[in-house]
C-alpha cells in the first residue's frame, strides 16, 4: 500500500491548482506537506526500506507482476487521469505511458534476478587463493521527483527500478500534472506491501524540503535549471543524483534517405505529446539537395494531422493526432521563442501563433533560423521543430553537435557505414538510425543523456545497476598467513618485491608464482 501525505488543518500551507489544460477547469487541489509531515514520511521510509530488502528479487518481480495485472486491467481509467491532466491523446497515453511501463516490468521479470545476482570477478594470481565477488545491495531510500510531460511514465519507471532493486521511495509528482491518488490506488489494489512507495504532492518547496531530509538517492527527471539547483543541493549533503534533463535533439537526413520514411519520422518525432518530449526532434538537418523536396513531404504531412485546432470539442478523443500543451507557462515560453524567431527574420514553413488563448499551438516548421533567435540553442518544449539545411558530412556531424545538450538523435540514410560512423561522431546518449525515438522503445537499452542533458543512465542492466550499492569483497580463507605486502619492509623483501613487479608485468606467471612462494617463505623465517 502507498501513503498519500496531507498537512494537519491547523498548519498553514500552499494550496496549488490543479487545472484541466484543455478548457482550464479546476480539476482539484494539493496542499503541500508541513516540515513535521516530511519528516514522518522519511521515518517510514527508512522502515519499510528494511522491509523490502528483505524481500527476493523474485518476490518484489511477483509484487510488480500484480501491479502490472492492475494497470493493464484498469488502463482505461488510467487514461482518462493522464488525459485530463495533460490533455495529450489517448493513443500517446496508452503507448507511451501505459505500455512503455508493462514492458519495462516485464524485461525486469526476465532479466533482473540475472542481473543483481551476485557476480563471481577473476582474481590476478597475484592474490593466489582469495576470491572476488560483487554483490549488488540496495542503496535504502530513493527520491523521485518527476516532471508534467509523462506523469504515469517517468515516475513509474524510475520507481519500479527502485523497487526491483530493492529501495523504498519517496515520490513527489509534478504540480503541474500529478494525478492525485492515482500511484496509491495502483499499489494498495494491486496489494503491493505497505508504505513501501509514499507520494508526497507539492511544488519546488516540497522538493526542496525532501532533499533536506538527505535520501540515498535522488532521481530527477525535469528542466536544466532545475537540474543545476538540484545537484547543487545535493551536494551538501554528498547525496548521489541522477538528472534527466531536456535536449536540443537534431535528426540528419542525407540525400540517399526514404523521403517519405524520414518526413513521417521527423513528423513524429517532432509533434508527438505535442512536442513536449525530452527527445522530441528539434533540428531537422537535411542535405542541401533535397532539402526542399523534404520540406514540402513534411509540410504536406504536417497539413493532414489532426490536431484540436481542427477538430470540434466534440470529436471522438481516440481518433486524434495531436493533444494541446500542457503548461500554461510552456505555452507562453514557446510563443515567446516563435515572436523572437519570426522578427529576427525566420521563415514559417506552417504554424505558427495562436488564434486564441486556448494552449493550442499548431505545429509549426521553421527555416532560416539563425544563432542570434532564442530557439537555435534553447529547448523548445512545444509543437516546433526547426529544419537547416547542410552541405557534407562534417557540416551535418558540425551542426548536429552545435549544441549544449546531448540526449537523443537521429540520422537517416541508406549507406549504413556512414550511419554509423555519423551516430560515433554526435556527443550524445542515444542514436536511432533510419528511426526515431527508437532506442526508448527497447527497456533492454540504457536512457540517459550527455553535457546539459543530465547525467547517470537508467534501464538495462546498468539502470538496475545504478540504484544500487555495487559492493566488491574480497574472499580469503582463515589461514594463519600474513600478507607479503604487510609490515616489515626490509631490504631483502624489498629484492623479492622488486622481481615480483618485473615478473608480474615482464615476465610469466610462473615466474610470478616461484617469487611469491620466496616471499611466504621470508614471512615464515619472521614469525615462526
Ligand atoms: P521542472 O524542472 O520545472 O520540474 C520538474 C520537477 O522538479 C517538478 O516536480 C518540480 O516541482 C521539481 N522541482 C523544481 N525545482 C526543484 C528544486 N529546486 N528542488 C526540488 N524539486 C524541484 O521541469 P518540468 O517543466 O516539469 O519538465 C520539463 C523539462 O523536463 C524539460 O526540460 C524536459 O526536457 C525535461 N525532461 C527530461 C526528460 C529526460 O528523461 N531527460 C524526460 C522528460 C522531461
Amino acid at each position: 500500500m502507498a501513503t498519500t501525505i496531507s498537512t494537519p488543518d491547523n498548519v498553514a500551507a500552499t494550496t496549488l491548482r490543479v487545472t484541466n489544460p484543455r478548457n482550464g477547469e479546476e480539476l482539484y487541489t494539493i496542499i503541500e506537506p508541513d516540515a513535521t509531515a516530511i519528516e514522518a514520511v522519511f521515518t517510514t521510509a527508512r522502515e519499510t526500506a528494511g522491509t523490502i530488502s528483505a524481500m527476493t528479487v523474485r518476490q518484489r518481480l511477483d509484487a510488480l507482476q500484480k501491479m502490472s495485472d492492475y494497470i493493464l486491467e484498469h488502463k482505461e481509467s488510467i487514461i482518462d487521469r493522464i488525459v485530463s491532466e495533460t490533455g495529450k491523446t489517448r493513443a500517446e497515453a496508452l503507448l507511451t505511458e501505459i505500455f512503455s511501463t508493462l514492458d519495462l516490468i516485464q524485461y525486469y521479470g526476465k532479466t533482473a534476478e540475472r542481473d543483481l545476482a551476485d557476480q563471481k570477478v577473476p582474481t590476478p594470481v597475484i592474490l593466489f587463493g582469495k576470491k572476488s565477488r560483487i554483490f549488488l545491495e540496495p542503496l535504502g531510500t530513493v527520491l523521485i521527483i518527476s516532471p508534467w510531460n509523462y506523469p504515469f511514465n517517468l515516475s513509474m519507471t524510475p520507481i519500479i527500478t527502485a523497487l526491483v532493486t530493492g529501495n523504498s521511495v519517496v515520490f513527489k509528482p509534478s504540480e503541474y500534472t500529478p494525478l492525485k491518488g492515482l500511484l496509491e490506488e495502483i499499489f494498495d489494489g494491486s496489494g503491493f506491501p505497505k508504505d513501501i512507495v509514499q507520494v508526497v504532492y507539492g511544488g519546488k518547496n516540497t522538493g526542496r524540503q525532501l532533499i533536506d531530509q538527505q535520501p540515498n538517492k535522488v532521481f530527477f527527471t525535469g528542466s536544466e535549471a532545475a537540474g543545476k539547483a538540484i545537484m547543487a543541493h545535493c551536494a551538501q549533503y554528498l547525496i548521489p543524483v541522477e538528472l534527466e534533463l531536456g535536449g536540443k535533439d537534431p535528426f540528419i537526413v542525407f540525400e540517399d534517405a526514404n523521403i517519405p520514411r524520414a518526413a513521417n519520422g521527423a513528423l513524429w518525432g517532432s509533434y508527438t505529446n505535442c512536442g513536449q518530449t525530452c527527445t522530441s526532434v528539434e533540428r531537422i538537418i537535411v542535405h542541401e539537395s533535397i532539402y526542399d523536396k523534404f520540406v514540402e513531404t513534411l509540410v504536406d504531412e504536417m497539413k493532414h494531422l489532426k490536431t484540436p485546432l481542427q477538430h470540434t470539442p466534440n470529436c471522438h478523443p481516440n481518433d486524434m493526432d495531436m493533444g494541446c500543451m500542457t503548461a500554461d507557462f510552456q505555452v507562453a515560453k514557446v510563443e515567446e521563442q516563435i515572436d523572437d524567431a519570426i522578427a529576427k527574420g525566420a521563415k514559417i514553413y506552417i504554424g505558427g501563433k495562436r488564434q486564441d488563448d486556448s494552449h493550442n499551438i499548431p505545429p509549426t516548421l521553421i527555416g532560416n533560423v539563425t544563432p542570434d533567435m532564442i530557439m537555435y540553442a534553447e529547448e523548445t518544449f512545444g509543437p516546433v521543430a526547426i529544419v537547416i539545411p547542410f552541405k557534407d558530412e562534417a557540416e551535418a556531424i558540425r551542426l548536429a553537435n552545435d549544441t549544449r545538450y546531448g540526449l537523443s538523435s537521429s540520422v537517416w540514410t541508406d549507406d549504413l557505414v556512414r550511419a554509423e560512423r555519423v551516430a560515433r561522431a554526435i556527443v550524445t546518449g542515444n542514436v536511432s538510425i533510419n528511426n526515431v525515438l527508437a532506442t526508448q522503445g527497447n527497456a533492454a537499452l540504457p536512457f540517459g543523456g550527455t553535457k546539459a542533458s543530465g547525467m547517470g543512465r537508467y534501464k538495462g542492466t546498468v539502470g538496475l545497476h545504478s540504484f544500487s550499492n555495487i559492493k566488491s569483497v574480497m574472499i580469503d580463507k582463515n589461514s594463519g598467513r600474513f600478507e607479503p605486502i604487510w609490515y616489515p619492509y626490509t631490504a631483502e623483501k624489498y629484492a623479492l618485491l622488486q622481481r615480483l613487479v618485473d615478473s608480474a608485468f615482464k615476465g610469466t606467471i610462473l615466474q610470478t608464482i616461484f617469487v611469491g612462494l620466496g616471499l611466504e617463505r621470508l614471512e615464515k623465517k619472521r614469525h615462526y
